[in-house]
């Protein structure tokens, strides 16, 4: 079992122990038996001085990469997935489908005449209605579900083991919890939402994701605040 410190100060206590741990093992064996120095200072001063100074150094390198590589997947606004974080999911996922069976759909969504929001009441409240909507959707999503934002005011959620029957009706959920929700600033908004199903025999990537594009184009044909289907 691999053990991993939760907190930033645990990431301290963990990298900053274990330093001294090895350097009271080293010191021990290298200072006491072969170059006779004080048992006292070679097994504790100089093994927590050194374990401080090391421990301190690689837990602020473990830290950093921690956060260098989060913000490598996840959306800056919204802290959900990006884009990129997305495509791995979504190739994992259909490996899975083709090797082992089973299915699972793309919810496609887009909020409506967002532009007027931005004009009328500025970019900061745009930006707290794509928080918002993050919230409502991450709140109805299923654990299993990967959601994330594909671009401006556009997202994208994976249904693992979901049929199309089941996307619509999750879908038909979350547009309902969008519109009936009354944002800080910016009131009612409204957003339109695509549906499709993967197709295991010929399904790839660009053609599953260009019928989700297509379903939701249709919503917003036909007059927005709607999901549809392809
Ligand atoms: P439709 O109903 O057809 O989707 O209309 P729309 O106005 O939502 O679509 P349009 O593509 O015309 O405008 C999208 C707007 O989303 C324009 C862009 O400034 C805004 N936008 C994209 N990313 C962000 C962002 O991160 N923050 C804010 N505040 N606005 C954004
Ligand atoms: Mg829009
Ligand atoms: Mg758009």
């Amino acid at each position: 079992m691999k053990i991993e410190p939760k907190t930033r100060m645990g990431t301290y206590f963990f990298y900053i122990g274990l330093c001294s741990f090895f350097t009271v093992i080293l010191n021990i064996v290298h200072m006491v038996y072969l170059l006779k120095i004080d048992l006292f200072a070679t097994a504790f001063i100089i093994p927590v001085l050194v374990g401080i100074l090391f421990g301190s150094m690689l837990a602020h390198i473990k830290i950093l990469s921690k956060k260098l590589s989060k913000m490598a997947y996840t959306d800056s606004l919204t802290h959900i997935y990006n884009r990129l974080h997305f495509a791995h999911f979504l190739d994992a996922e259909i490996d899975k489908v083709k090797r082992y069976g089973s299915t699972f759909s793309i919810i496609f969504f887009d909020i409506d005449h967002f532009k007027e929001v931005n004009d009328r009441f500025g970019h900061r409240v745009g930006d707290e209605v794509l928080e918002q909507i993050t919230d409502i959707v991450s709140t109805a999503n299923r654990n299993a579900d990967i959601f994330a934002r594909y671009g401006g005011e556009e997202f994208i959620i994976l249904t693992p083991e979901t049929n199309l029957k089941g996307a619509l009706v999750h879908a038909e959920r979350l547009r309902k919890d969008i519109e009936a929700y009354e944002f800080d600033d910016a009131g009612h908004i409204t957003s339109s939402f695509g549906v499709t199903e993967f197709i295991a025999e010929s399904d790839t990537v660009e053609s599953l994701l260009d019928r989700a594009d297509k379903a939701l184009y249709l919503a917003k044909e036909f007059g927005r605040n709607r999901v549809e289907k392809a």
